[in-house]
């Protein structure tokens, strides 16, 4: 019966398009927006609207017992990728095989349709809970994180408070306390131009370029010897872009790489920048004819971690292992929402059906019977909580 519901949500929540305005085609999240505020004056049940990017908001669903209790947040992003190159229509939501198939059924409709479902069970129920339990659906995952940033800014201000999160994302309901974060930056090159006909008159920034490129790889190395981190490994650095070159008879003066750095928890991004622009300039100073920028981030995100013995972590995996014989804890190399919240000190995990390597795809599916778990596990999580 109440398997029933969850899927109905689901169907409904991907086919309302909500694509990431920032990517081709994207419509924005307002619909599935307006979709959570009218399934809340439905039930009755409060809700709170959020402006986190002009015209973009979040939407929080509230199940309050008392100020007195502690609050436990759901979180899952409304946003999608593109529907460029689908082998399948986006927003059929077509049930067929034990899966239901569309743009953004495992990633991440799936969760937020099985946290909507739990609310839903546990209000109609009437049963008093141990815990308030709120479900922020956010805007801005797939591109940005601003969503969560308003979500973890009012958290900060103290506007909200939550004694634990969980963050929906597709984990094949085993559960994630820690995942790496990133920093990517570029690194310039300048030489001198000239005649490739003459190229001692001339400084080649493409082939100065290769002493950086050297010292990532010797880098990345090192890191792997160096740092290993229990739940998610090493770190990575890897040279993602380049850009060089003026026409096929020039000497190059100019040559870009973009820096893919992703960080493990306890690495400060800002700090591993500026370490890494350290060693290049002093690289510099000791190679002739080498003149280099290092330019700050343009994207930075935060690794996270989460006490495995935190209780969050033991009652989740408890309930989790009753429904589904096993979860284990993982450390994953994606980033994600979670990191905001642990930043503002909400212990966070990240769980939820469906399967990462469905995520983004040309078929992208989740299974059913995993959607229907999430909404028995996290619906006996909050029957059972303790503080
Ligand atoms: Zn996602």
């Amino acid at each position: 019966m109440q398997d029933r519901r969850v899927i109905q949500l689901l169907q409904e929540l991907v086919r309302i398009p909500s694509i990431n305005p920032a990517l081709p085609g994207g419509t924005g999240e307002a619909d599935i927006g307006r979709y959570v505020q009218t399934f809340c004056e439905r039930l009755g049940l409060p809700f709170e609207v959020q402006e986190a990017v002009a015209g973009r908001d979040n939407v929080i669903v509230r199940l309050d017992q008392g100020d007195h209790l502690p609050t436990l947040l759901l979180e899952a992003h409304m946003d999608t990728v593109q529907t460029e190159g689908m082998t399948i229509p986006p927003y059929a939501g077509e049930c067929r095989d034990g899966r239901l198939y569309g743009r953004g059924a495992c990633d991440t409709k799936g969760s937020l349709a099985a946290m909507l479902a739990v609310v839903e069970k546990l209000h109609a129920s009437g049963e008093p809970l141990p815990v308030n339990v709120h479900v922020a659906a956010v805007v801005d995952e797939e591109v940005n994180y601003r969503g969560v940033a308003e979500l973890a800014r009012r958290i900060e201000q103290g506007e909200l408070a939550y004694a634990a999160a969980i963050v929906g994302e597709p984990t094949e309901l085993q559960i994630v306390t820690a995942h790496k974060g990133v920093i990517r930056f570029y690194v310039e090159v300048e030489g001198v131009a000239g005649h490739s006909s003459e190229p001692e008159h001339a400084i080649n920034a493409i082939e100065q370029m290769t002493a950086v490129i050297r010292y990532v790889n010797e880098e990345a190395a090192r890191l792997r010897i160096e740092l290993v981190h229990p739940m998610v490994g090493s770190p990575v650095c890897s040279v993602t872009q380049i850009h060089g070159g003026r026409s096929p008879n020039v000497i190059p003066d100019r040559c870009q790489i973009t820096i893919d750095r992703r960080t493990v928890p306890g690495e400060e991004p800002m700090a591993v920048w500026t370490s890494i622009r350290d060693d290049l300039l002093e690289l510099s100073a000791r190679t002739p004819g080498l003149r280099l920028v290092v330019r700050e981030p343009f994207i930075l995100d935060y690794a996270m971690e989460t006490a495995s013995d935190h209780p969050l972590v033991d009652q989740l995996a408890a309930r989790a292992t009753l429904h589904t014989g096993g979860a284990q804890l993982l450390g994953a190399p994606y980033c994600s929402d979670a990191s905001k919240l642990v930043r503002v000190g909400v212990p966070t995990v990240v769980f939820g059906p469906g399967s990462i390597a469905q995520a983004h795809t040309s078929d992208e599916w989740v299974e059913l019977r995993q959607v229907e778990q999430a909404v028995d596990i996290m619906t006996d999580l909050i029957r059972s909580w303790q503080s």
